[in-house]
């Protein structure tokens, strides 16, 4: 029995060394928010009192404005498997500066990245973007152009990104659901059209029969989806691994009603092994999308797909476009990832240390008696404190012990730690965190497991 009392007072005690040791945040978030919204950029970069300001990074570490080291385990929402500032990455980025850095043309460098992605990927033909966003957003659109239906399908509780079409079932009132074989199709925030939203249609993760009763539901209402879009590992619940045969009973489930599987590997692709989750569990997808790790610290965005399912790119009757596509210094910092960082190496390292993290703070968890569980793959892994196997959205919200999560994220960034805040975050290692890193980490989670139970 956790003592949440104990909990809440460690918790106030935490905020407050957290608050006293980056006052310089405080100035500087009283400046930015006269003419930032809300003082940041991104609504998922808000904090109560304010936000972290960064300053550098350099390898395995951050230093904020207030000059306060940390070993980075957010990594820029998991896309900084690189480390920051590696040297090929600089090099690359630094001689494409003074070579131009954007022309709407398409450079070498797209083509030596396609190349090599198609052979990670094992899918022929790829397209760039932006971002995550737009990567799901073009794919779903793709999707649809090829079976020339409108539904989408996806998983409850899934992030694909703040299209309209994405921002659904997640993040909602979770009593507003209704039930679990008629999963409502409700907005994440304002702003998103009911008849959009209403396009949109969750099932639960790790549950291929009931994937397929609901199909057979929409197929008899004359709307059969164009695609099921999902993670193969979801990475914003912790980390929720697929259980034996799901995805394979998907692969079934999709081709037999003729819906394009859309394998999202935005957080995934190229983080968790040279290519995603679709080499790590063996899958064949018709398009994965990927963003984050792909670009190497440099917005991106990428979109994989079978020669039969980018026909309708090809042939003209999908706008697959963006002024800023293919950019060259996003490009050439892929490319230089690609070639240089993430290598058969590289991958043993990460692999290596996630083992060395999970098993470290699994033996704590064990020694103190704390209800939770370590999950991982490769780069990302994550603390769940949960009594119970966690499977699904329903499972999560269900059992999680958030206050403990939250106080997690508190102990962390007082001990040299940036980790990525909230209930639902992973950690991501970088190829240049060391063993030492790791042991730092477990040495602040055994701290806190031992203030907990003292
Ligand atoms: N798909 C997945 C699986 C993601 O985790 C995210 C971002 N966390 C996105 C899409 C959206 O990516 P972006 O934030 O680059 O738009």
């Amino acid at each position: 029995q956790i003592d949440k009392g104990r909990i809440a007072e460690l918790a106030a005690k935490e905020e407050k060394r957290l608050n006293d040791s980056t006052t310089g945040s405080g100035r500087m978030y009283e400046r930015a928010k006269k003419t930032m919204a809300g003082g940041v950029p991104s609504s998922y970069q808000v904090r109560d009192p304010w936000p972290i300001y960064l300053e550098e990074g350099k390898g395995s570490k951050v230093w904020d404005v207030d000059g306060n080291e940390r070993i980075d385990y957010h990594n820029g929402f998991g896309s900084m498997v690189q480390g920051h500032a590696h040297p090929a990455i600089v090099k690359a980025v630094s001689e494409r500066v003074a070579k131009g850095t954007h022309f709407a043309a398409p450079i070498e460098d797209s083509i030596v990245v396609s190349e090599a992605l198609a052979d990670r990927f094992g899918l022929p033909l790829w397209r760039y973007v932006n971002s995550g966003t737009e990567a799901t957003m073009d794919a779903m659109r793709i999707a649809r152009a090829y079976t020339g239906r409108d539904t989408v399908m996806k998983i409850l509780g899934s992030y694909h990104g703040h299209h309209d079409y994405a921002m659904v079932c997640i993040g909602v009132p979770y009593d507003d659901l209704g039930d679990r074989e008629d999963i409502q199709s409700l907005p994440y925030g304002a702003g998103i059209p009911k008849v959009v939203s209403d396009m949109t249609v969750a099932v639960p993760f790790n549950d291929a029969a009931a994937m397929e009763r609901r199909i057979e539901r929409l197929a008899e209402e004359g709307r059969l989806p164009a695609c099921v879009i999902m993670e193969a590992a979801m990475m914003n619940l912790g980390v929720i691994l697929p259980e034996p045969g799901y995805l394979e009973a998907v692969r079934e489930i999709t081709k037999k009603y003729g819906i394009v599987w859309i394998v999202d590997e935005v957080k995934t692709g190229l983080t968790v092994a040279p290519g995603g989750a679709t080499e790590k569990f063996g899958l064949s997808p018709d398009m994965v999308t990927l963003a984050k790790a792909l670009g190497g610290g440099l917005p991106c965005g990428g979109i994989g797909a079978t020669e039969e399912v980018m026909e309708v790119v090809m042939n003209g009757s999908v706008y697959q476009v963006g002024t800023y596509n293919g950019n060259p210094l996003t490009m050439a910092a892929a490319r230089a990832s690609i070639e240089h960082v993430m290598t058969d190496d590289a991958y043993a390292h990460l692999n290596m240390l996630n083992d060395h993290l999970m098993k470290g703070c699994d033996a704590i968890l064990e020694k103190y008696n704390l209800p939770g569980y370590t999950v991982g793959i490769s780069s990302k892994g994550c603390v769940t404190f949960s009594e119970q196997k966690i499977t699904d959205y329903e499972s999560f919200m269900e059992n999680l012990h958030g206050e403990l999560t939250e106080l997690a994220w508190l102990y962390a960034m007082n001990r040299e730690i940036f980790m990525t805040p909230g209930r639902e975050e992973e950690w991501t290692l970088s190829v240049q965190h060391t063993v030492e890193d790791a042991d730092k980490h477990i040495a602040m989670f055994e701290e806190m497991a031992h203030d907990i139970t003292a």
